[in-house]
C-alpha cells in the first residue's frame, strides 16, 4: 500500500526526520489558507499523486510550456494560481503511464534554498533477506538512470536485523554523501529516523529523492524534500491506523474490486485473461501462454478456496478489461475437489453471459466428474488435459477471434 508525499513526510516527522513544515490542501482555498500559515515568502506546490516524476510531468489540459506538478511560488497570489491549474487536471509523468493521473490534492510546503540534492531509499533486499540503504550523491535524478550511466555512484548497505542500524551504517551512509561535521552527524540522524519508520510500520520501501542540504541563517540543514513510502500489504492488519492513509482513488478499480473479494489481481497488457489457484500456478500459466506466443492481460490468483462467488467474481473482473479476447482457467482441485470446482465455472459463466472463449483445465481430486460437468454444461468451454495443451487450445482461439 502506497501513500501521498504529505502523508509520509508527516509520518516521517514523527519518527524525528527532518522535513520542512507544509500542509495539505483539498481545494484552491484550502491552498491559500495552508500557504497563510507558512513563514514564506518561498512556497512549494505539490501535486499529490501516487507517482513520482512530478516536477518534469505535464499537465494534459494544459499547454507544453505549462508548468509541471511542482511550482514554485513567491506570494499567495501566486499558490492561488498554481492551485486552481493543478487541482482537477490530469498529471502526466514518466511513472503514470500515458493516461495520467488526476491532481485532487495538493502539498502546499515552505520552499527552501538547495545547495545539494542526493538520493537515499530503504527497502527489503530479497536476496540477503535484510533491510537495504541505498545512497547516492545524485539526488533529484532518475535512479534508474544513475544505476545504468554511473553504477559507481551507488552504495549499498545491508542491514543485519540481529543488530539493528548501528553507528557505522549511519558513518558509511554519510562518506557516501560525501557529508562530515554537522552534515553528516544530521545524515546519521535522518538515517536512524527512517530505519525506525520502515519498521515501525513494516514499510516495503521509504525513498528520499531528493535528501537536500539547504542554506539556512542557522547553517546547513539536512531536509526531506521528497518521501515515497509504500507499506507491505500482508502486515496491514497490525496497523489499522495506517489504513486510514489509503487514497483508493489512486489504485486501479479492478485491483481495489479484486481486493474486496480478496483474489489477488494485477492487470498486465496481453489479451488472454487468466484465472488460476495459487501463485505459482499463475505465474507458470503466464509463462507458458508467452511460450505460445501470446501475453496475458492479467495475473489472477483465486486462492486455495475458489468458492462459486470468487470464481464468478473473478470472471466479472476479467471480462471488465476490453482487451481480453479470451479466458484460460487453470485449476488444482486439491483443498477444493474439481467438481464443485467446475459447479462454480459453470455457474459462474453463465451468470456472467460469457462473451470470449473459455478453456478449462482442471486436475486433482474428482478430476472426471468435473470434466463431466464442464461436457454436460451446454456452455462452449473447451476442455484441456494439462498445462501445454491448455495454453495451445487458448492461443488457437484466441487467434481464431482476432
Ligand atoms: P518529483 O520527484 O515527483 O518530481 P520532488 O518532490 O522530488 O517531486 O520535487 C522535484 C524537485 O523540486 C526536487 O528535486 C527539488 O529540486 C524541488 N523541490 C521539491 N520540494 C522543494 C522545496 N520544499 N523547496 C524547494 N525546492 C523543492
Ligand atoms: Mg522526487
Amino acid at each position: 500500500m502506497n501513500i501521498h508525499e504529505y502523508q509520509a513526510k508527516e509520518l516521517l516527522a514523527k519518527f524525528g526526520v527532518a522535513v520542512p513544515k507544509g500542509i495539505p490542501a483539498m481545494s484552491v482555498e484550502e491552498a491559500v489558507a495552508a500557504a497563510k500559515q507558512l513563514p514564506g515568502p518561498l512556497y512549494v506546490v505539490k501535486a499529490q499523486i501516487h507517482a513520482g516524476g512530478r516536477g518534469k510531468g505535464k499537465f494534459k489540459e494544459l499547454g507544453p510550456d505549462a508548468k509541471g506538478g511542482v511550482r514554485l511560488a513567491k506570494s499567495l497570489a501566486e499558490v492561488e494560481a498554481h492551485a486552481r491549474e493543478m487541482l482537477g487536471n490530469t498529471l502526466v509523468t514518466v511513472q503514470t503511464g500515458e493516461a495520467g493521473k488526476q491532481v485532487n490534492r495538493l502539498y502546499i510546503t515552505d520552499g527552501v534554498d538547495i545547495g545539494k540534492e542526493f538520493y537515499l531509499a530503504l527497502l527489503v533486499d530479497r536476496a540477503t533477506s535484510r533491510i537495504a540503504v541505498v545512497a547516492s550523491t545524485e539526488g533529484g535524478m532518475n535512479i534508474e538512470d544513475v544505476a545504468h550511466e554511473t553504477p559507481e555512484k551507488i552504495h549499498t548497505v545491508t542491514i543485519d536485523p540481529a543488530t539493528g542500524l548501528m553507528p557505522h551504517h549511519g558513518r558509511v551512509v554519510a562518506k557516501a554523501l560525501g557529508l562530515s561535521g554537522d552534515l553528516a552527524r544530521q545524515a546519521q540522524a535522518i538515517l536512524a529516523g527512517l530505519y525506525a519508520a520502515f519498521l515501525g510500520t513494516d514499510a516495503e520501501q521509504i525513498e528520499i529523492n531528493p535528501l537536500a542540504v539547504c542554506p539556512t541563517p542557522e547553517g546547513n540543514k539536512l531536509y526531506v524534500l521528497d518521501a515515497k513510502v509504500g507499506f507491505d500489504g500482508n502486515a496491514m492488519f497490525r496497523h489499522k491506523d495506517l489504513l486510514e492513509l489509503r487514497d483508493t482513488t489512486e489504485e486501479d478499480p479492478a485491483e481495489l474490486e479484486a481486493s474486496e473479494f480478496d483474489l489477488a489481481y494485477i492487470k498486465l497488457d496481453g489479451n488472454i485473461g487468466c484465472m488460476v489457484n495459487g501463485a505459482g500456478l499463475a505465474m507458470a500459466t503466464m509463462d507458458i501462454i508467452k511460450l505460445n506466443g501470446e501475453f496475458p492481460a492479467n495475473f489472477l490468483d483465486v486462492g486455495g478456496g475458489a468458492s462459486k462467488e470468487k470464481v464468478t467474481a473473478a470472471f466479472k473482473i476479467i471480462l471488465k478489461d476490453p482487451a481480453v479476447k479470451g479466458i484460460l482457467v487453470n485449476i488444482f482441485g486439491g483443498i477444493m475437489k474439481c467438481d464443485i470446482i467446475a459447479d462454480g465455472i459453470v455457474a459462474a459463466a453463465k451468470e456472467v453471459n460469457l462473451s470470449v472463449p473459455l478453456v478449462v483445465r482442471l486436475e486433482g481430486t474428482n478430476v472426471q466428474q468435473g470434466k463431466d460437468i464442464l461436457a454436460n454444461s451446454g456452455l462452449p468451454i473447451v476442455p484441456a488435459n494439462d498445462l501445454g495443451d491448455a495454453a495451445k487450445k487458448i492461443v488457437a482461439e484466441v487467434r481464431a477471434v482476432a
